[in-house]
């Protein structure tokens, strides 16, 4: 399959599942959201109650879901898992809210695209573990008020702005994903290829590792990638060149930005002279959903150090240019 063309946010299927972290200790990296959520499922247990409502929010494939199963693991409940798109109607909810047992921990996804009235019971149901069912319509309808057992919502976003207020302040806690160091994604590499069987050197792991946006599921690609090669064009041994050799046939560049990522600079940089540019207007430029501009490729350049957000719009660094192997224009920003 090309991974290229499936974009950073599609899955791995079997790979993701078989590599998916199942405790907090075998979750690498993010120390200061391990350290939050250790301190609110400890002091959750010791008192015997549900843990308070979790919001994690960061791009994709920085581990959101695998937190979220980890939280329900830690608590030794069930996890139920949808996401905000499939909650289209309000009933679809309800029907999720009224199946769950006390501290079963139910998992939205996507959070911030759930549709207005499901969103609304949603407020009750975390507020007083209830919710209003409306029978009918018109001056005939009555809303019958159905009790949930306690659950602990965990949200998923990759966009916390976009949620509204009342719904941010119904969580007890937000976790913050970054991106992470390259030093971290080498030990998930090792883990990777500990369970796959792959022997990948040192220098190759770092190698990929540096290559990966920051994100733990295209570091598990990429690795599954240099697998490929090295089987194919040697004795499937993952080795330096074998490395770099396989990165430089999918279209890697040594930054670790894919097509979409240098569609975007290409186009902030030769199209509109390095911005101030709006993110509807690059959008459109590169043919992508502005939702995927804004939410994958901008936060890793921002990131990266290639594109500033200003209050104007967006702006090439002199980084990007140089990237690009253009001269920047006298007054790029740095
Ligand atoms: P998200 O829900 O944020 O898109 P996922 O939880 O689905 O991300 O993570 C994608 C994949 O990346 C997982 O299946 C797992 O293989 C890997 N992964 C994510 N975070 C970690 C981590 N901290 N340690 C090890 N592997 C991770």
């Amino acid at each position: 399959e090309d991974f290229l063309a499936a974009g950073p946010i599609a899955g791995d299927g079997d790979l993701d599942a078989s590599l998916r972290p199942s405790s907090l200790t075998d979750f690498i990296g993010q120390p200061r959201v391990r350290e939050q959520l250790e301190l609110v499922l400890h002091a959750a247990r010791a008192r015997g109650r549900t843990p308070d409502h979790i919001l994690l929010s960061g791009p994709p494939g920085l581990g959101k879901t695998s937190l979220a199963m980890i939280i329900a693991g830690e608590m030794g409940a069930a996890i139920r898992i949808t996401s905000g798109p499939a909650l289209e109607r309000a009933g679809d909810l309800a029907a999720m809210l009224s199946n769950l047992v006390e501290g079963d921990v139910l998992f939205i996804d996507e959070i911030h695209r759930i549709a207005r009235p499901a969103e609304e019971m949603l407020y009750l149901a975390m507020e007083d573990f209830r919710v209003d069912v409306v029978v009918g319509k018109g001056p005939g309808a009555t809303s019958i008020p159905l009790e949930v057992a306690p659950f602990t919502l965990v949200g998923a976003t990759t966009r916390s702005g976009a949620l509204t207020g009342p719904l941010r302040d119904r969580f007890g806690f937000t976790a913050h994903m970054e991106f992470y160091e390259t030093g971290e994604l080498v030990r998930v590499l090792q883990r990777s290829a500990a369970i796959l069987g792959i022997a990948i050197e040192p220098e190759a792991a770092a190698e990929v590792a540096g290559r990966s946006r920051g994100t733990p599921r295209i570091a598990n690609r990429l690795l599954r990638r240099v697998r490929d090669y090295a089987e194919v064009r040697g004795d499937g041994r993952v080795d330096l060149s074998a490395a770099r050799a396989a990165l430089a046939v999918y279209d890697v560049d040594e930054l670790g930005l894919d097509r979409l990522d240098r569609a975007v600079l290409g186009a902030l940089v030769r199209g509109f002279g390095g911005g101030p540019v709006g993110v509807s207007t690059l959008a459109v430029a590169v043919g992508e959903e502005p939702a995927t501009v804004e939410e994958v490729c901008e936060p890793f350049l921002v990131r990266a150090g290639m594109i500033a957000r200003t209050p104007r719009g967006r702006v090439a660094t002199a980084a990007a240019w140089h990237h690009l192997g253009l001269q920047p224009p006298a007054g790029a920003m740095d």
